[in-house]
């Protein structure tokens, strides 16, 4: 590690050691201790003390997004979105440790009473994509039911995560409830995997590292929640706003210079219009703002590093380039938005999860061509379906195998809604009222009254 890069410049913005394994065991060592105390804290006071941390982001909040923008390259836009995003997810979970509530069953001969009881330590392993918004949907449903976190920030990406334990802190988390431990994925990451006193590890990240992760977990029974990869359809009918699906189509991808899980990879569009809906999408996509991403205006940066463009220049390579849009000269990563024509869907650029500003047109005869099509990939985050009949709409959004489907929209991610993946792209889900449950076991008590 060492070295944290702007991409967008190509310079070095601070320095970062890695933790030494022998200080990330000492790390988990004080995250269990501190579980003693932790999971004893009235839950009035837990709700107290996130809350307050909630309120110490949002303080921070133009700080946090600007260095974002410098570690991340995220448009401003975005970065301040992010860190309003960990404040929300904070605030949300801050409503939980009062309402964790079990239930009471009925049963002769007693009471039997349910209760959810924290897990204990829980490593929390974070991708360079979204830096905060995806920590904080780890961290802060664990440590309101009652967990102490180690995290783990991705190598290229740490310092949006380094500030966000300095806030915990200064909210008043004692020691060792919220760690954040720097580092490479084969040495901090694995130690979470291996070390026995962390009880659940929250993973987001390539399916290749999430399937290793949980084939660790597996030999301690280890509990895992997986976020993993994605190809995800935007699927447009003929009888859709075209105006308007072609117009949205370039943001739906292109965000985060498609450095993104739920990005809508994969356009399906019914034949009688595709040629249309082309037409309509060249302009959006040549006026897509690609630039400086701490300009207000900017609408996609670089990506992340010169090894990932040239990864994302080689999925290019020989394939059908219907257009692109612009993007800067100069130093930085920047790749410019590139729309691709498949022939079928076996082309490599159509299967595979590039994780760049490339998106792949294909049209597709009638709706069950479409739904075969959607789902013919080992993926299921996302998806879109564009169309203004809501019979087909429903039906569509019920027959993508997907964890996340939109109808004349894109939007995937709210706080307060479950999010999560089906097939390789995850297990478990996060975010909504349900995630706090992934981060409890429950436990049966049953009291006699017999006399
Ligand atoms: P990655 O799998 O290479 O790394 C993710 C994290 O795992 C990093 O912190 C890395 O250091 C760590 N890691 C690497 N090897 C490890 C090991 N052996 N043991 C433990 N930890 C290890 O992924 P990436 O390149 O940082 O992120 C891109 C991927 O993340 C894409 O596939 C993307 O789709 C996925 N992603 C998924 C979601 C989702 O919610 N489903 C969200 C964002 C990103």
């Amino acid at each position: 590690m060492g070295e944290v890069i702007n991409p967008a410049t190509g310079e070095v913005v601070a320095e970062v050691e890695s933790t030494p394994a022998a200080e990330v065991d000492a790390a988990i060592a004080r995250a269990a201790a501190a579980y003693r105390s932790w999971r004893d804290v009235a839950p009035g006071d837990r709700a107290r003390l996130l809350r307050r941390f909630a309120a110490l982001v949002d303080a921070h909040l133009e700080e946090l997004a600007l260095l974002e923008v410098r570690n991340a390259g995220h448009t401003i836009g975005n970065a301040r979105w992010e860190a309003g995003n960990v404040r929300d997810v904070l605030d949300y979970y801050a409503g939980a440790p009062e309402r964790l509530t079990g239930r009471q069953i009925p049963v002769p001969g007693g009471l039997d009473v349910t209760v959810h009881e924290p897990l204990g330590v829980v490593g929390v392993i974070v991708p360079w994509n979204f830096p905060m918004p995806i920590a904080a949907w780890g961290f802060a449903p664990a440590l309101a039911a009652g967990n102490t976190v180690v995290l783990k920030p991705a190598e290229l990406t740490p310092l949006t995560a380094l500030r966000l334990a300095e806030l915990g802190r200064a909210a008043g988390l004692p020691e060792g409830v919220f760690t954040v431990l720097p580092g490479a994925g084969p040495v901090v990451g694995e130690r979470f995997v291996t070390h026995p006193a962390v009880r659940k590890i929250c993973f987001t990240g390539s399916t290749e590292v999430g399937t290793r992760i949980m084939a660790g977990c597996a030999a301690q029974v280890k509990r895992v929640t997986l976020e993993l990869g994605g190809k995800s359809a935007n699927i447009v009918f003929a009888d859709a706003d075209l105006t308007q699906a072609a117009a949205t189509a370039p943001a739906a991808v292109f965000d985060n210079a498609g450095q993104d899980c739920c990005a809508r990879s994969r356009i399906l569009v019914q034949r009688p219009v595709h040629d249309r809906f082309l037409e309509l999408l060249e302009p959006a996509v040549r006026g897509f703002r690609v630039e400086d991403p701490a300009l207000e205006t900017a609408e996609m940066g670089p990506l992340i590093s010169a090894g990932h463009r040239d990864r994302v220049a080689a999925h290019v390579d020989g394939a059908r380039v219907a257009f692109t849009g612009v993007r800067p000269d100069g130093p930085g990563y920047w790749y410019a938005p590139t729309v691709l024509l498949a022939d079928s869907p076996a082309d490599s650029h159509w299967r595979t999860e590039i994780f760049g500003p490339v998106v792949s047109v294909l049209p597709f005869d009638d709706e069950a061509d479409a739904v075969r099509l959607a789902n013919d990939t080992e993926y299921g985050l996302s998806g879109s379906v564009w169309t203004r009949d809501v019979g087909r709409a429903l039906r569509v959004a019920r027959a993508v195998e997907s964890g996340n489907l939109s109808v004349n929209s894109h939007s995937s991610v709210r706080y307060w809604t479950p999010f999560g993946g089906m097939k390789r792209s995850g297990l478990g889900r996060e975010l909504g009222p349900d995630a706090l449950h992934a981060f409890t076991d429950v436990k049966n008590i049953f009291i006699s009254t017999r006399e």
